[in-house]
């Protein structure tokens, strides 16, 4: 399969020495965003030019090459929405010759990926890059574990927090679930030639953060920051997610027309419509990702912005080991068989202890009966 008239192998390029940090980099691992494959064509010549000099490893993979050569998001199922442990286990062990499409590529990239994870010293940091099919500023997913953070906190785009919580399956959030570093890049609108350049800019920040290379070897890293920076100017650095809209085939939901990602609205106002009719804002926030077209089940999210502050505190109470003490906290149980797991009775999950259970990770909110159960990454409580 070919792209701008060249090749597009499973191995987009792959440079550097083992034994330090190692930096894996996914362009369309949704068939219809080939800007990260473009930028990661620009930058991989760049890095071997510097290959003596690189303290770790570079390795770029295509993401699902059947939906690029088909030029869409996904050809049976999102690629970025089967990395459940069942899942990878399910498409590890069977019979290649009964999988099919994602399945396929599913297999392909663990081929590629697990002896990387498996031998390296340190957390790998997974860079993933996507676009949206609205125009909008480049922003930055991923879990919230104080290894992304470190990392993702280093980009000078907004920060939504939380996202891969309320998903399931996502690719990032299994690598977090597995002690390593993911994090998603959106470059900006699927087709347009700005968003290879954020593309391009967000990949030489996180080489400079992970220290593979000092920041005097990377090619114009001050232009590269200022570029994301006046793309993003005015908008919040850390919002998290606090509510998602899903979708349901054959709903017919439709955005209503204007709203751009991180727009502040209000509790009740109307943000979409379907067959149930006028879909109203259940808070008030900023408007996350809403959807104008294209597959999936997601309408839109709302968020909250995270001050400064909060952040710092939130990292220094897990950085202390001070969310240890939620359990001994009156009405919260932690799970005995599972320490990432807080159980509290439904008519106390709300307002401040939410608030703080999301201020130590814990955002995965799953109904059980009489109790509600909030889950935090694995690994989180591993520095
Ligand atoms: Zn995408």
């Amino acid at each position: 399969m070919c792209l701008d008239g060249l090749p597009v192998p499973r191995v987009l390029g792959r440079v550097g020495r083992k034994g330090g940090p190692v930096l894996v980099l996914f362009g369309a691992v949704h068939g219809n965003e080939p800007a990260g494959v473009r930028a990661i064509r620009r930058v991989m010549p760049e890095l071997e030019a510097r290959a003596d000099r690189l303290r770790g490893e570079v390795v770029a993979l295509a993401g699902n090459r059947g939906a690029l050569a088909k030029g869409v998001r996904f050809v049976t199922r999102d690629l970025n929405r089967k990395w459940t442990f069942e899942g990878i286990e399910r498409v590890r062990t069977s019979d290649p010759a009964s999988l099919a499409d994602e399945d396929l590529e599913q297999r392909a990239i663990l081929e590629q990926l697990e002896p990387v994870l498996a031998h390296a010293h340190e957390p790998v940091t997974v860079l993933d890059l996507h676009t949206t099919s609205g125009s909008g500023a480049p922003f930055c997913c991923m879990s919230d574990t104080l290894r992304n953070l470190r990392i993702g906190l280093g980009l000078p785009v907004p920060l939504i927090l939380g996202l891969e919580e309320v998903i399931d399956g996502t690719m990032l959030g299994y690598l977090s679930d597995v002690g390593h570093r993911g994090i998603a890049f959106e470059g900006g609108r699927h087709d347009d030639p700005v968003t290879v350049d954020h593309h391009e800019a967000a990949i030489w920040l996180v080489v400079a953060r992970t220290g593979l290379l000092p920041p005097g070897e990377i090619p114009d890293l001050a232009g590269h920051r200022r570029r994301l920076e006046a793309a993003c100017q005015g908008l919040p650095r850390v919002v998290e997610v606090r509510y998602r809209h899903v979708v349901h085939e054959g709903d017919g939901f439709e955005m209503r027309p204007g709203f751009r990602n991180f727009d502040p609205v209000r509790k009740g106002q109307v943000l979409a419509e379907d067959r149930t009719g006028e879909i109203r804002a259940p808070m008030s926030g900023r408007l996350l990702l809403p959807r104008y077209q294209g597959q999936g089940e997601d309408g839109f999210f709302l968020g909250r912005v995270v001050p400064r502050s909060v952040l710092r505190l939130s990292r220094s109470i897990r950085r202390l080991g001070l969310d240890d003490a939620l359990g001994r906290l009156p009405t919260v149980r932690r799970d005995p068989l599972d320490p990432d797991r807080l159980v509290v009775p439904r008519a106390v999950a709300r307002g401040p202890l939410v608030d703080l259970f999301h201020l130590c990770g814990y955002r995965r909110r799953v109904d059980q009966g009489e109790h509600v159960v909030y889950v935090r990454r694995r690994q989180d409580r591993l520095l």
